[in-house]
């Protein structure tokens, strides 16, 4: 079975790969994250991704649309749901990608994380799955996720501090302030 896999950092997609191999299948990484800012941090994110799938023989596909100026647009009127926002624009692209190039099914590491609205994410994906008739693999990888984080810094993966956006960033700095 081949199964598309949004990729939204390194150290996230860690043990995302690891379980999904554990089962026999065969992943390909998909990275598409218009929502990381500001540009550096973007470009910080995606080379680490960069080093880590070379290290593993991972293939990624690599989405290379960087969308500080949609984003804002969209969300700045409703900052407090911006991540329903987030999470749509970045899963429907995977699952439209993944119909579109004939995977069997896709998923997200976006499920590994115990910060993320995890029921949001797996309905969401859902309801991707009806609309683009193609299966989503449903995993709570949140078990592995200290586990993972761990591996990650053993191994030197770039570790953000933060979830992506530019708000994400105002938040996490502005309380340390
Ligand atoms: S906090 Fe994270 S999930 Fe929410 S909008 Fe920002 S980057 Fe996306």
């Amino acid at each position: 079975m081949k199964v598309l896999l949004h990729i939204c950092c390194s150290p996230c997609s860690v043990k995302c790969i690891e379980e999904l191999k554990k089962d026999k299948i065969d992943v390909v990484g998909y990275w598409y994250n218009p929502n990381i800012h500001p540009y550096t941090e973007y470009r910080s994110r995606m080379n680490c991704l960069k080093d880590y799938s070379n290290s593993i023989g991972l293939e990624v596909i690599y989405n290379n649309e960087y969308g500080l100026v949609e984003f804002t647009k969209n969300v700045i009127n409703n900052l407090k749901d911006r991540c329903s926002y987030c999470y749509s624009k970045r899963l429907e692209e995977t699952a439209n990608y993944a119909k579109e190039n004939g995977y069997d099914a896709f998923t997200t590491t976006l499920l590994i994380s115990p910060y993320q609205k995890h029921e949001d994410i797996k309905k969401m994906c859902e309801d991707l799955s009806k609309k683009y008739k193609i299966d989503f693999i449903y995993k709570d990888f949140r078990i592995n996720f200290r586990e993972g984080q761990n591996e990650a810094r053993n191994l030197n993966l770039y570790m953000q501090k933060y979830c992506g956006c530019i708000y994400s960033e105002m938040e996490r700095y502005l309380k340390k302030i």
